[in-house]
């Protein structure tokens, strides 16, 4: 293999993941984070059963154990705490069970350590003007007025990416699906054993651990328009949607939420770009190019993944043919996951049935267990 020089644009678990392996498979490996404090925003995550296939490919699994929380099913209560349905997630990865949870910063430092270790150049606060790809390298201008030239650009820019932009001006635009999702962090109550989900009207509730002592609690709420609402109101209004659940276990997490409780709130978006996925040497991972909305707790693991398959093909073969390697491995397992996320909500709203929002979890679950 010969080393080449890469620019990843983007430090969120997409492009921590790319730089780390790709640093380590011997190419040179420039990392741009647009914020000069590689901040990630205080909610928790879930966990699907490939993270930790990822977590352990990249060496950090015994250290996400000391921070993070791994639980075994989904289940699945009516909003008076009956239980529904119980939904197994088998483990993929040895020394880890098949579902976990942990606080968004916690993940994103362990990641920015490793990073940090593999030898990657990260350059923070920085972002690019202009990339001029040609067919010998990709002269990428940053925002403070460097350049450099690349071999291969990686945009991992996120749900917005700018990088998406500059390759595929006429791509499509995020959607604003009609739901909006509320985050809280609270003591694990002591009846939740693990993911806990409650369906009421037109309105989900879960539950999560993120460490031995922590959860986080997610709502999705029928939202029709994507309007702005006020941090003042945020706790009042997730309150009043927790009202909907008898639930004795809510009613108690309802008493308990409070200005410490860390409430984040988030309309849902999702995009699918369609193929292709790269241009000359660009190539777009994460939500960059397949953002989902978060019914099957699997963005950040598909991301990560796209990483996996990316280092692998680069390995295996030259730019463009190693690029189209990796678009074809993961566009059906990264469309699986958006639109499948994206039926669950359409049912959640109200078109669809309990038994069918269940039966599809359990054969994404299915899908996603397979080897990538
Ligand atoms: C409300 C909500 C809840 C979710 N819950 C879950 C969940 O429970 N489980 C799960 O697996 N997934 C979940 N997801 C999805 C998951 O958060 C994303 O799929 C994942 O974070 C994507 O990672 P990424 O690195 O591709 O993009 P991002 O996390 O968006 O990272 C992009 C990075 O690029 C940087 N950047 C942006 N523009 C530039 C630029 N021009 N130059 C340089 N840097 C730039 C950003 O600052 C950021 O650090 C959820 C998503 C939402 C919206």
């Amino acid at each position: 293999m010969t080393p080449q020089r890469i620019v990843i644009i983007g430090g969120g678990f997409s492009g921590m993941t790319a730089a780390i392996l790709l640093a380590e498979a011997g190419h040179a490996v420039d990392l741009i984070e647009i914020d000069a404090d590689w901040r990630s925003y205080g909610a928790g995550i879930s966990l699907n059963g490939g993270t930790f296939r990822v977590l352990a490919r990249l060496g950090v699994l015994d250290a996400y154990k000391e921070v993070g929380a791994l639980t075994d099913g989904v289940e699945i209560w009516g909003p008076a705490d009956q239980l529904l349905a119980r939904l197994p997630t088998p483990s993929l990865q040895e020394g880890a069970t098949g579902n976990g949870g942990v606080m968004r910063p916690v993940l994103a430092r362990l990641l920015a350590a490793r990073t940090h270790a593999a030898g990657v150049n990260v350059r923070l606060g920085v972002s690019f003007a202009e990339i001029d790809d040609s067919a010998d390298a990709a002269r990428v201008t940053f925002s403070d007025g460097t350049a450099g030239e690349y071999d291969l650009v990686i945009g991992a820019d996120g749900l917005y990416s700018a990088t998406r932009g500059a390759i595929f001006p006429d791509a499509p635009k995020p959607r604003y699906i009609g739901q909006a999702v509320w985050r809280a962090v609270l003591p694990t109550p002591a009846q939740v054993k693990t993911v806990t989900m409650w369906m009421g009207p037109g309105v989900k509730v879960g539950i999560n651990a993120v460490s031995d002592t922590d959860a986080y609690l997610f709502l999705t709420e029928h939202r029709p328009t994507n309007d702005h609402v006020p941090a003042d109101t945020h706790l009042s209004a997730l309150k009043a949607l927790l009202d909907k659940f008898p639930s004795p276990t809510i009613r108690q997490v309802a008493a308990e939420l409070g200005p410490h409780s860390q409430i984040v709130y988030r309309p849902l978006e999702q995009l699918l770009l369609p193929q292709p996925w790269y241009r000359g040497r660009v190539v777009l991972i994460g939500d960059a190019v397949h953002a989902t909305t978060p019914h099957m707790a699997a963005g950040a693991m598909i991301g990560m993944e796209d990483a996996i398959v990316l280092a692998e093909e680069l390995g295996r073969a030259a730019i463009p043919d190693a690029l189209a390697a990796f678009q074809s491995r993961r566009w059906d397992r990264c469309r699986i996951v958006v639109e499948n996320s994206g039926r669950l909500a359409e049912i959640e709203l109200g078109h669809g049935t309990h038994e069918e929002h269940q039966r599809l979890m359990g054969q994404t679950l299915g899908a996603l267990a397979q080897p990538i």
